[in-house]
């Protein structure tokens, strides 16, 4: 610990009355949020400062918030919690940052803090006692509920809820453009395969299924596993998986997310792989950060910190790795949004735009504020609709004015929250992976 750090420490001790707001585990830590010097270079790229304008939703705002409740100057109360339920967690200001503050680390422990010493109106823990504690870590309930959203979205029911204005009239009808298409079949009957590779092996990777992506996004899984084996890799899907947490930890419920890590260690570390891949870009900058929810020197921590080596973004890893399949040619505009956790999180940038440009006939074109968040966010555009929509409405107007047929990116939320835009704006784009663009190449149909 730090002197200044220890000097805190010593004067909350010494005072008679409690010094800081914050109480329990995961407060954020003086180390990080000492490094930031308040100048200000990260406003401009942060979304909701760039709204609103105000300095208690900018970054520098928030964590001054986060130091004023530490130093129990500010209540932990409606104002702190709506500031900081307002943030994207997009990271954006991470990457701007000159300080290096890990801005990820502090929102994230602060909204533990929040969910430890707030009481939320009694709907929303309701809610998000549901999602976070009751559904996302149990793959059967995944599948119950996907089973009952699929019959919705089939029999003629989404339909007549859409025309009829029900929706409108509850409230409802922005959130339910962003449910995600339910597969036929499920991706849970993969796990436990493995697909040879294509042609001599260059590697054994595991692949990362995922919670929801499951029940909605299996064909992206499929293109993922043909585009891996055709490339050389063996590609195993190994059993006992689980949601990687992210979404329980960016809504500050870590107990949650710990026990999800503990089981994805043991999973993963249990083979010996060469790499463990996801397509999940907001998965995977959770799954390399598991060290952040363990104590250091914790046996945890230690695993998270093995399990970091391994862990890579299939564009990351194919791009290391060389395409080594042939490539048809594509002859088609493209345009390339960065998700936010891949870019912000994980700092990979050139390797989906590599493996585009890879692409013969494929022409790809940059669209202004790329880096920028779509609104997505995690489960942000089903909190914070409004908001999200309005970062989105942004966004279709940058992705039209590239005249690219096709929006590409690399993370399913920020896919389901394109296609909600393109299909709002009927800006009449396609929006892809980098996968199913790679597999399409390939010759599959995807
Ligand atoms: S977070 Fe970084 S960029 Fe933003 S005000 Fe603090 S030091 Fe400056
Ligand atoms: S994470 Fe994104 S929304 Fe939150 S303060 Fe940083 S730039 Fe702004």
């Amino acid at each position: 610990m730090t002197e200044r750090a220890e000097t805190i420490e010593q004067s909350r001790a010494a005072s008679p009355a409690p010094v800081s707001g914050f109480s329990g585990a995961d407060i954020p830590a003086y180390e990080d949020y000492a490094h930031c010097v308040h100048c200000g270079l990260c406003l401009n790229h942060c979304p909701t400062y760039k709204l609103w304008g105000l300095e208690a939703d900018s970054p520098r705002g928030r964590i001054r918030q986060i130091v004023l409740v530490d130093q129990g100057r500010l209540p932990l109360g409606d104002s702190f919690v709506k500031h900081i339920d307002q943030c994207l967690d997009c990271r954006a200001c991470e990457t701007a940052c000159p300080s290096g503050v890990e801005y990820g680390k502090l929102v994230e422990a602060a909204r533990a803090q929040i969910e430890q010493n707030y009481r939320r109106p009694f709907f929303s823990r309701l809610a998000r006692d549901f999602v976070f504690r009751g559904l996302l870590p149990y793959p059967r309930r995944i599948a119950a509920v996907a089973r009952l959203l699929s019959v919705y979205q089939r029999s003629g029911l989404q339909s007549l809820a859409r025309s009829s204005g029900i929706l409108r009239l509850l409230g409802l009808a922005d959130r339910e453009k962003l449910l995600p298409p339910i597969d036929r079949e499920f991706f849970f009957s993969q796990l436990g395969r493995t697909y040879p590779a294509v042609g001599a092996r260059r590697a054994q990777v595991a692949l990362f299924a995922g919670c929801v992506a499951q029940v909605s996004f299996s064909a992206l899984h499929e293109a993922t596993i043909r585009v891996l084996t055709a490339n050389g890799c063996e590609v195993v899907v190994p059993t006992g998986q689980t949601c990687c947490g992210a979404l329980a930890a960016h809504a500050g419920v870590r107990d949650v997310a710990r026990s999800l890590a503990r089981t994805n260690l043991d999973v993963f570390l249990g083979g010996d792989f060469d790499a463990v891949i996801t397509n999940a870009a907001g998965c995977g900058s959770t799954l390399k950060e598991y060290e952040h929810l363990f104590a250091a020197g914790t046996p945890e921590n230690n695993k998270a910190h093995e399990f970091r080596k391994k862990m890579r973004d299939a564009t990351e890893f194919l791009a290391d790795l060389g395409l080594s399949a042939r490539l048809t040619p594509l002859p088609m505009r493209v345009t390339y949004q960065d998700s936010c956790h891949l870019l912000h999180g994980q700092k990979v940038r050139e390797a989906p735009r590599e493996l585009l440009r890879a692409i013969p006939q494929l022409e790809l074109v940059e669209m202004a504020m790329a880096d920028y968040c779509c609104g997505s966010a995690g489960s942000y555009n089903v909190t914070e609709t409004e908001t999200s929509l309005a970062l989105l409405a942004e966004k279709m107007k940058h992705a039209r004015a590239t005249n690219a047929q096709t929006i590409v990116t690399a993370n399913p939320g920020c896919l389901l929250q394109m296609r909600a835009g393109a299909a709002i704006h009927g800006t009449g784009q396609e929006v892809v992976h980098v996968m199913e663009l790679l597999d399409r190449a390939m010759g599959k149909k995807s």
